[in-house]
């Protein structure tokens, strides 16, 4: 359950921000609100006991990205903004994957879930075959063979098709009431970075406005809280004996640490 950013990247701790210019931003909130997808999907596959054929991290993902996109598509602003988004989970998982199993030499195989450079593969081929006109440079320029991109439209729509199977076998009917709250609070953050990037989150209102959208679409069958604290390790998780999706602020220091490593020549957006 537990999705952790490397544990390198948050080694350093901060004390100051640098101050935050529009990408930094947009790749920290793209990066924590997959996270948050991510582990709202295992609180939808674990309370409505939603049947998985295969790994579940792998499922988590899927179910993040597509709803990503296809609760978005209606709004061209908030779509081409769940776009970037993605494209910047993409690359915090590839950052991750060179700042972490790379430099230590410890590849995890054993994890749950997949390497992060094969997260990064799956999400940046969902992209492409949601749209191949839009991110038609997007597999040359991540070194994806054409044996994986071919097959990226088949992917996504297998995706699609499965999210709309989960909306349409365990989705809120028309004219049904909407179900348990979803409680959302806010500790203080202990880092300068921390507290600046809490504060973009908050005037984006990206807790309330999933929460919501969730609230539309999912019945979930007890009350649950997101609980936005420090945790002293750089991860998120749903914790169901407590009903509770915590998200650690030391995510968003390892995340903006990340960002600082960014290339900034292959910028994409
Ligand atoms: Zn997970």
């Amino acid at each position: 359950m537990w999705l952790a950013v490397s544990a390198t990247a948050a080694e350093t701790p901060v004390y100051r921000a640098r101050g935050l210019d529009a990408s930094t931003v947009d790749f920290v909130l793209g990066n924590f609100e997959f996270v948050l997808l991510h582990e709202l999907a295992h609180v939808v596959i674990g309370e409505l006991k939603v049947p998985v054929l295969g790994p579940e991290e792998d499922a988590a993902d899927f179910l993040a990205a597509t709803a990503l996109l296809n609760t978005t598509r209606g709004d061209p602003v908030s779509y081409r903004r769940a776009n970037t988004w993605l494209l910047a989970a993409a690359e915090g998982l590839r950052l991750s994957w060179a700042e972490g199993e790379t430099r230590t030499g410890e590849l995890p195989y054993w994890n749950s879930h997949s390497l992060n450079i094969q997260r990064f593969y799956s999400i940046a081929c969902l992209l492409y075959g949601n749209d191949p006109d839009a991110f038609a440079d997007l597999p040359a320029e991540v070194g994806m063979p054409a044996a994986r991109a071919d097959g990226c439209e088949a992917e996504w729509q297998k995706a699609d098709r499965s999210f709309r199977w989960l909306l349409d076998n365990f989705g809120r009917k028309p004219g049904q009431p909407a179900g348990p709250e979803i409680r959302i609070f806010y500790a203080a953050p202990k880092t300068l970075a921390a507290g600046e990037l809490l504060r973009e989150i908050q005037r984006d209102g990206m807790l309330e406005r999933v929460a919501g959208a969730m609230r539309e679409r999912i019945i979930l069958p007890r009350e649950i809280s997101l609980r936005m604290r420090s945790c002293g390790r750089p991860e998120a998780a749903w914790q169901p004996e407590q009903r509770e999706l915590v998200l650690c602020f030391e995510l968003l220091d390892a995340l903006y640490q990340l960002s600082g490593r960014r290339d900034t020549n292959a910028n994409r957006s």
